[in-house]
């Protein structure tokens, strides 16, 4: 047996050990007692499976996968599942962590969960790729359920792999189990808005702090990093709200014209080639210099730790909006915060996914669907009201959106926990 090659990480810092410093910090500013830190900083369940694929060649890959669950004081864990050669198991923790804070923040009834494999999807055939899928969710399939941990798609994956679980877990129980999964398609109890629904947040966010600003949408030059299923959605809907699209990225590069893109020939190009390199009155940039681009709105939408204390001094941007999870590291916020960069941050600019996957759990619970404006106007509500009470306390508390968002939803969590009382 061999393992698939793995290349060299993404992470510079240990992204476990950031998520555990943000929260001393903020249980620090908010008054949590120090006890319940001592619980919050623990992930309640971490996994680690095995997951052996039988390669199109007869050969056999044994992979290694993991499904952590940090918290489930407010309800049932959820959280993506992310395909991807970087993944570590103290990166699925910290995301997990964050999963916590974020379905706190948005108000909506789950804890906080994650899992993945780390392998690089784009080297496998569609056939090995629903092998190791299936494979991976009867490894964990004690582990989740819909009323226990309820995945759902995250870097590398998308719906058709979250029908490869639901189908699997749903054969294992010898009926259809909707609720195990959410971003399903819809033809298999999939939600209406789901595709786009992080997206769809981020601009809500990004549209609430322009308002708060006094700026105009139509002013705007925002340049956006990863063109996958959130940057590419994002890119979009800014474009249709006016703004000007300078600049975007996927993992190859980057391309840039300072009169703005036209969102649909960059989406058919990429559609039609796979790449956004090549686009006909574009020039190409790399990732770096994307992120260094003189714009109002930047927004990382690929992996995290690409703002760091090396380029934080270097960027332009007005505003950042997170739609990555964990895209800036603590010294380049605190140097971004100090030179008055307003921050949008992950907890609350990319939550639109897991609000519009507990639409789908809770359709799915009822087999009843709802209509699309019913579901944009729900999340628009939902992420408004986030937004404005993070703004709120950032205002009264004189810190971060970050801090202030935080310290919300560590508060919550705090507070559901001595509700319950610890156990035993
Ligand atoms: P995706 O797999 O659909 O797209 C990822 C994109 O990032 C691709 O365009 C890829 O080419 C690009 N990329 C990968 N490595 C890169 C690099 N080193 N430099 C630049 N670009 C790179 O993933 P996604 O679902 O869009 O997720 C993107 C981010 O958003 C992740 O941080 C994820 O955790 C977060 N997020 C996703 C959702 C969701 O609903 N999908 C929800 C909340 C947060």
């Amino acid at each position: 047996m061999t393992t698939l090659e793995v290349p060299e990480s993404h992470l510079r810092e240990n992204p476990y050990d950031i998520a555990k410093e943000q929260l001393r910090r903020v249980a620090e500013l908010f008054g949590v007692d120090p006890n319940l830190v001592n619980v919050l900083q623990e992930c309640k369940k971490a996994v680690v499976v095995s997951v052996p694929v039988t390669m199109d060649d007869g050969t056999i890959h044994a992979l290694e996968g993991y499904r952590v669950t940090h918290n489930i004081a407010r309800g049932p864990s959820k959280g993506g599942i992310r395909y991807h050669p970087d993944v570590e198991l103290d990166e699925v923790k910290a995301l997990a962590m964050w999963m916590t804070w974020k379905c706190a923040l948005m108000g909506i009834p789950f804890g906080g969960a994650k899992g993945g494999i780390r392998v690089d999807p784009k080297k496998l055939s569609p056939a090995e790729l629903q092998r190791m899928t299936r494979r991976y969710t009867s490894e964990i399939i004690n582990e989740i359920g819909p009323e226990k941990d309820i995945p759902a798609p995250d870097v590398g994956t998308n719906a058709s792999v979250m029908a490869w679980i639901f189908d699997t877990y749903s054969m294992n129980k010898g009926h259809s189990v909707l609720g195990v999964v959410t971003g399903k398609p819809l033809n298999v109890g999939g939600s209406l808005g789901r595709l786009e629904a992080t997206a769809h947040g981020a601009l809500y966010c990004i549209q609430e702090a322009v308002r708060k600003r006094d700026l105009r949408m139509a002013d705007l030059r925002v340049a956006v990093q990863g063109f996958g299923n959130v940057g590419s959605f994002l890119a979009k809907f800014l474009a249709e709200q006016g703004a000007t699209v300078i600049a975007v990225s996927d993992s190859r590069g980057g391309i840039y014209n300072e009169a703005g893109l036209d969102m649909a020939a960059v989406l058919a190009h990429k559609q039609e080639t796979g790449a956004l390199e090549g686009l006909r009155g574009a020039e190409s940039i790399t990732n770096e210099e994307l992120l260094l681009l003189d714009c109002d709105v930047l927004a990382p939408c690929a992996l995290e730790q690409v703002i760091t204390s090396a380029n934080a001094d270097q960027v332009k941007a007005k505003i950042i909006a997170e739609g990555a999870n964990g895209p800036i590291t603590p010294t380049a916020d605190e140097i971004l915060d100090d030179r008055g960069v307003l921050i949008l941050p992950d907890v609350l600019a990319n939550a639109g996914g897991v609000v519009v996957s507990y639409f789908e759990w809770v359709q799915g619970l009822q087999e009843y669907f709802w209509k699309e404006d019913e579901i944009n106007s729900k999340l628009r509500d939902i992420t408004t009201r986030a937004f404005n009470e993070t703004w709120r306390t950032a205002e009264e508390r004189k810190t971060s959106m970050r801090l202030a968002a935080y310290g919300l939803a560590v508060r919550r969590v705090a507070d559901a926990t001595i509700t319950r009382g610890l156990y035993p």
